[in-house]
């Protein structure tokens, strides 16, 4: 029986001897890619060349790509664990003809891999043709379905047409796309998971597991326009798509993807710490939480690999959920711990040889979902109280709905993805009301920071309807001539006329020697000139392969055709310094803090340049200090920066680190430093790709000094850096700081640290015995207070309670009357008291079964002007304050008798 990895090479190895070039798997997370969250097939990373926006590396390609379906077009997340063959993470075995061959060889190979490699019984397999579609104008696709019996012993009764919905393949609402021939294998009655569902019919398409999918072969021949036309390409495409999970199944002859080598391991070790045990069943309850958390652990290994990291918003958001989902399947299984990062190792064991970043990253994985887990949680069980309850609720009511508002607190409360409630409502067999639901969330989010912004110059605009900037002069000048092409407005990219003054655009050159932001690092920003007329440049950007040059004209006016000077400004020259920087920061943090460092991210411009990456635990400050002089030192050693065009093969054996996860073409530039020249790359001590601008010279840095140091997320530290203008400013305000200082505590400058220390620790004294004096030289209100209700009289059951307290303050006096009230149960209080400037405050308060005949305002007001003020206030309490502190016996004896008179009526 051939295993996963066995079942990998050899489709690998088939294509390889039809002479297929291996390319590697591209990352979960797309990194130039805004139009789709998660690589969702292997023709992800090729579809520049199929839209024409640059030449392929080699005719045909063959790989197996990690692939995510949990958004977008291609979302099987409810799938997951229901059925057996749906992951949210799956391995997609794929071949590529790039303009080579087409769908005669296509059709042929997959057959022969399958039953003369594989030794599938050709006898169990189906194939689908496209139908056509009138709305689209598309043809049946005859050639195919007349290929597959020509080419292949397939009886015509076993090629079947389909609609635009299974045979017509999208990656998304717009990009590459074209007719698919489909490869369905028939697994036998027994396996039919619909035997309950009235009406179901096993048959191909016919969503039932008897009928699996394994092959998916593309013809790409259109570009899906945002407007919902089909362009057709230049040239033609094969994209083939077969899942390696579901061709495992069944060459292992597996009841289910789950049982195959590929998931066993991650489910064993889940019932090892669960003592729960699968068994296999579909629609129960603890057999399909086996089967989501495996399905999950995979995907997050993989994800957070590749660089997602949970958040509240896009990618984080959705990775975020798979997690909270899996952590809440966790339960049905009684695993209450955070149990998923125990689940990496198994994943690791089970897929690191084919993706050796996932065992390169382990570590950093398992900090990051174990926090994230335990975060969960935390708040997992007090919201699973919460939904029972309205479940229940739900259940007793007429429309056995969940409300949309209980939904929205589960969510922004205690982080359930509606997904995740949503799903608990189904088992329950209950409905959710989910537009009340998104009517919340939409008043949430313009409470928040209101619309989110949106690029208006760029929206609509397809990568292909722009030419191409040569801009290689990035990398040797700051000064270049060019000739204008066009430029972009509201209504797209304009070849003809005058450019618009006054309003922002994008303006577009044949060549220029300005930076496109990429790579973290900022675009450009600068002068555009032609004899009188002049464009500032306040951004640069890359647009599929044009520059974009944004700005405004600021003087005279330019046309397509004009020949112009492209002038970068001086900026430039502190980004360089920060991007080598970056460079050597990163060469000294692997050396101080070993190999568990890896790039994260980074974002450089003239100013200052920030640097993240992986670590489970903040660096100390012995750390981090030793990291500044490592620096400092290769500053100082003065060395060459060089770079190279190599092909990626080689500048991988040299080492050369790559951002991790990025995508690169086939040749890369490497940036090495410490070597001579490119002929003696190898001595260079730092070699990274990298398509960004450097220095020379590593003495033209200048300085180099960590800003800050900090955590980001879950093992992922920040490190924020100054050198060359950027900390020469930095210094010059600090040392205006410590002038000031200086000026101010009358020491030296170097004496500062003494000085501080010396006031920071008389303050400590100070407030201390601040503190001891009001503890034991204070006057005690309440003690003061009780002593006075001691001693007061009766009349009925009312305490007349009337005195005079120490100097305090007009809440204590308050707290003390309302102590006296609660304490005599019934009672008439007046108190008094005055402080060091002679200032008197008077306070009544009258319990509420006297108020009647004795009013606490009345009281104050009346013996108020014996101290010289006034006041009054509610029948309860009443306040006055008063300027005459020899009067206050008086004012008391006063209120004595007005209390006794009252009372006694
Ligand atoms: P299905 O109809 O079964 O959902 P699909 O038409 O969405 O499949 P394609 O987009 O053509 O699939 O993908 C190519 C191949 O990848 C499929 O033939 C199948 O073998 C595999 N595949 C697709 N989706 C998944 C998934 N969610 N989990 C595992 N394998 C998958
Ligand atoms: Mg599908």
């Amino acid at each position: 029986m051939l295993s996963a990895k066995e079942i990998r090479s050899t489709f690998i190895d088939f294509f390889r001897g039809k002479e297929h070039s291996f390319v590697p798997s591209s990352p979960i997370v797309p990194r130039d890619d805004e139009t789709l969250l998660f690589t969702n097939a292997g023709m992800n990373q090729f579809k520049d060349i199929f839209l024409g926006l640059r030449g392929p590396e080699c005719l045909r390609a063959a790989n197996s790509q990690k692939c995510l379906r949990v958004s977008g077009k291609h979302n099987d997340l409810e799938e997951v664990g229901k059925d057996t063959y749906h992951h949210t993470f799956f391995e997609m075995l794929g071949n590529w003809s790039f303009n080579d061959y087409f769908k005669a060889e296509t059709i042929s190979w997959a057959w022969e891999l399958l039953t003369k490699v594989w030794k599938i019984d050709p006898n169990q397999l189906w194939v689908t043709v496209f139908a056509g579609n009138e709305d689209d104008g598309l043809p049946r696709d005859d050639e195919a379905a007349e290929l597959w019996v020509r080419h292949t012993p397939i009886p015509s009764e076993r090629v079947l047409a389909f609609g635009k919905k299974d045979n017509f393949w999208e990656m998304g609402e717009t990009g590459p796309c074209g007719p698919c021939s489909e490869i369905h294998i028939d697994l036998g009655p027994d396996r039919c998971d619909k035997k309950d569902v009235p009406g179901h019919e096993c048959r191909v398409n016919g969503d039932c597991a008897r009928y699996i999918e394994l092959w998916n072969l593309v013809f790409i021949q259109y570009n899906r326009q945002p407007s919902g036309q089909l362009v057709p390409l230049s040239a033609r495409y094969i994209d083939t798509g077969a899942g390696l999970e579901r061709v495992t199944a069944v060459l292992q002859d597996k009841p289910s993807n789950y049982d195959t080598d590929l998931f066993m391991p991650i489910i064993k070790r889940t019932a090892e710490m669960s003592g729960h045990s699968y068994t296999g069943q579909l629609g129960h309850r603890i057999d399909n939480a086996f089967r989501v958390i495996a399905d999950h652990s995979r995907t997050l290994v993989m994800a957070i690999t590749d660089g997602a990291t949970p958040s509240n918003e896009g990618r984080g958001y959705v990775i975020r959920r798979i997690l909270r989902r899996a952590v809440r399947f966790g339960r049905e299984l009684d695993l209450h711990e955070p149990f998923l990062y125990r689940l990496v190792p198994a994943v690791v064991e089970v897929l690191g040889d084919a993706f050796p970043e996932i065992r390169e990253r382990a570590e950093h994985v398992v900090t990051v979902v174990q926090s994230e887990e335990a975060g969960f949680g935390r708040t997992l069980d007090r919201g699973l109280e919460i939904f029972t309850t309205a479940a229940a609720r739900a259940m007793d009511s007429e429309t056995h709905t969940i409300s949309g508002d209980e939904a929205f607190q589960l969510y922004d409360t205690y982080g359930f993805p509606i997904d995740l409630t949503q799903l608990m409502a189904q088992e329950r067999g209950l409905r959710l009301d989910i537009d009340r639901f998104h009517e919340l969330m939409m008043e949430q989010r313009k409470r928040g920071r209101g619309a989110p912004k949106r690029d208006a110059l760029l929206a609509g605009l397809a990568d292909s309807d722009l030419p191409a900037t040569e801009d290689l002069p990035k990398y040797q000048a700051d000064r270049c001539e060019a000739t204008v092409l066009g430029w972009i407005d509201a209504d797209g990219f304009q070849r003809r006329g005058e450019m618009p003054a006054d309003t922002e655009i994008g303006l577009v050159l044949d060549k220029t020697c300005f930076y496109a932001e990429a790579g973290g690092q900022v675009g450009d920003q600068g002068l555009i000139t032609a004899n009188e007329s002049r464009f500032a440049v306040e951004a640069t950007m890359k647009v599929g392969n044009a520059v974009v040059h944004r700005g405004t004209m600021a003087e005279g006016a330019l046309r397509p055709g004009q020949t112009v000077t492209a002038l970068v400004s001086a900026d430039r020259n502190a980004t360089k310094k920060n991007h080598t920087a970056t460079h050597l920061l990163q060469w000294a943090l692997q050396h101080v803090l070993g190999d568990s460092v890896a790039q994260q991210g980074s974002s450089v411009g003239p100013e200052y340049l920030r640097f993240d990456f992986t670590y489970p635990k903040a660096p100390t400050n012995e750390e981090l200090k030793q990291v500044e002089s490592l620096v400092r030192e290769k500053i100082a050693t003065d060395v060459p920066v060089s770079w190279a065009v190599l092909p990626r093969e080689e500048a991988e054996k040299l080492g050369a680190m790559a951002l991790f996860g990025e995508k690169y073409g086939h040749e890369v530039r490497v940036i090495c430093i410490g070597a001579p020249d490119v002929e003696h790359i190898d001595q260079a001590f730092s070699r990274e790709f990298c398509g960004g601008t450097h220095v020379d010279h590593l003495g033209a840095i200048g300085g180099f000094k960590i800003l800050k140091e900090e955590s980001i997320s879950a093992g992922v530290r920040r490190i924020t850096a100054l050198t060359g203008p950027g900390l020469t400013a930095y210094l010059e305000r600090s040392s205006d700081i410590a002038d000031q200082l200086a000026t101010l505590l009358r020491v030296p400058t170097e004496k500062l640290p003494e000085r501080v220390t010396q006031l920071v620790e008389d303050n400590k004294k100070l407030s201390k015995q601040l503190k001891n004096a009001a503890r034991s030289g204070g006057p005690d209100t309440m003690a003061e207070a009780r002593n006075l209700l001691d001693a007061a009289e009766k009349i009925g059951n009312t305490s007349v309670v009337v005195g005079r307290l120490s100097s305090t303050t007009v809440d204590r006096a308050r707290e003390a009357i309302d102590m006296l009230k609660k304490k005599a149960g019934s009672a008439a209080i007046v108190l008094a008291y005055d402080d060091e400037e002679g200032k008197v405050t008077l306070l009544a308060g009258v319990t509420d079964d006297r108020i009647k005949t004795l009013k606490a305002g009345d009281i104050v007001k009346q013996i108020a002007p014996i101290v010289d003020g006034g006041g009054g206030g509610r029948p309860q309490m009443a306040q006055a304050g008063g300027k005459n502190p020899s009067g206050i016996p008086e004012a008391l004896a006063k209120a004595t008798e007005l209390i006794t008179t009252a009372l006694r009526r």
